[in-house]
């Protein structure tokens, strides 16, 4: 699957690469509620409706790019159940969670964003893009 090749599509059809209007443009139900302390975001699909959850301790930059990995899934893997981002999730191995990570990362970070930030240090641009260092690894 050419995950790149499907965010820039979806930025062109969308005419956005806003998460919160690309929840809208594909009719996502965002959700705040408590997870806990250990989950970040759930993505659920529910009769046809698909829901994203939103843990209410997040900042906005983690909102930001909690919201474009469960949108990942929604798009990439629509028909599937449920997923949850657990703080953990970022550094694991599974197939989806990857999928969904890179998905965030190209609609969060543009390849012009990361020419003006030439030079800097991997944890450098990662800080400047407010984006986990974790997310920002799959773009290289
Ligand atoms: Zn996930």
């Amino acid at each position: 699957m050419d995950i790149k090749k499907s965010v820039s599509i979806i930025k062109r059809k969308a005419k956005t690469r806003d998460v919160f209007e690309l929840v809208d443009y594909f009719n996502i139900q965002v959700i705040d509620i408590d997870l806990g302390s250990s989950t970040l975001g759930m993505y659920k699909y529910i009769k046809r409706n698909k829901f994203i959850f939103l843990n209410t301790s997040l900042d906005d930059f983690q909102r930001r790019f909690v919201l474009a990995h469960e949108l990942g899934h929604a798009v990439l893997h629509s028909n599937l159940n449920c997923f949850f981002l657990e703080k953990k999730t970022l550094y694991l191995k599974n197939k989806f969670e990857i999928e969904a990570n890179k998905f965030a990362v190209e609609l969060l970070v543009d390849d012009k964003d990361l020419k003006e930030l030439e030079g800097y240090t991997i944890n450098q641009a990662a800080a400047a893009l407010n984006i986990p260092v974790d997310l920002l690894k799959y773009k290289f």
